[in-house]
């Protein structure tokens, strides 16, 4: 059986209590970190858990509320004295920068205790390891800075097959539309993020689709905090059988 944990739920601005987006998905004795927004290793330790065993960390896109947490988990991994090779897979726009940025913080290879394998979503879109078989699909999230900048950037959801089960998490999306590929089969538990959209568009689109079993609305925009109920009850009006909950730091689903 897979266990979800919630290591940090809140969107992208600072909150008293809550940490950024970063979940653990532990399933067969592996463990993989979807997203890496701070504070996630201290998250971690809460839990007694720490990254000298992680397997490897999947990023979403290359926004701070999601990688923020990256080099501390990597330094503390290095502390740790971590042998096991960890694989980190991402956009590959995000790499060579990444590589870097831990360079200049001391937690990247050329200091590092174990080697890091770095993977590009889109060389492979599926990838498959570690028990997993993850579908990674573009989203349009980072379409508004496309036209800002000269370089490719990149956002992916990403659907992770373990132990029969199919797992869906959105990232960051552009809108409910962007997760069509991703939902073409039922899913056991969506992840999805609510910064971007109305939550009526989302709940009619899900509708529309095969069946959710369970869906966890994360990454709420600051408009929705505090209205957490309002958002469950309107979520089960229009979608009747799924079970839907709000994130927060430290929720455990069993999947
Ligand atoms: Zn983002």
């Amino acid at each position: 059986m897979a266990e979800l944990l919630v290591l940090g739920s809140a969107a992208g601005y600072p909150c008293p209590r809550t940490g950024h987006a970063s979940y653990l998905l532990t399933a067969g004795g592996r463990q993989i970190l979807v997203d890496a927004g701070e504070p996630c290793s201290r998250r971690l330790a809460e839990h007694n858990l720490y990254p000298s065993t992680l397997d490897a960390v999947f990023l979403t896109h290359g926004h701070a509320d999601h990688t923020g947490g990256l080099p501390m988990l990597l330094q503390t991994a290095i502390i740790l004295e971590r042998a096991k090779p960890l694989t980190l897979v991402m956009p590959e726009e995000l790499i060579q920068p990444l590589v870097q940025w831990l360079e200049a913080t001391y937690a990247g290879p050329s200091v590092s205790t174990f080697p890091m394998r770095f993977v590009a979503w889109e060389q492979q879109p599926v990838f498959e390891g570690f028990g997993l078989r993850v579908m990674a699909e573009p989203t349009r999230h980072l379409e508004y800075l496309r036209k800002k900048s000269a370089l490719p950037l990149h956002a992916f959801s990403l659907r992770i097959a373990v132990e029969g089960v199919d797992l869906v998490f959105s990232g960051d999306l552009g809108g409910p539309e962007d997760l069509d590929n991703q939902l073409t089969v039922p899913v056991e538990l969506l992840v999805c993020e609510l910064a971007h959209f109305e939550p009526k568009h989302l709940f009619e689109y899900l509708a529309r689709k095969p069946r959710i079993r369970r869906l966890v609305l994360t990454h709420l925009a600051a408009r929705f905090l505090d209205r957490e109920g309002e958002l469950v009850a309107r979520a089960q009006h229009l979608l009747p059988r799924t079970l839907t909950v709000v994130a927060e730091d430290g929720l455990r689903l069993r999947v």
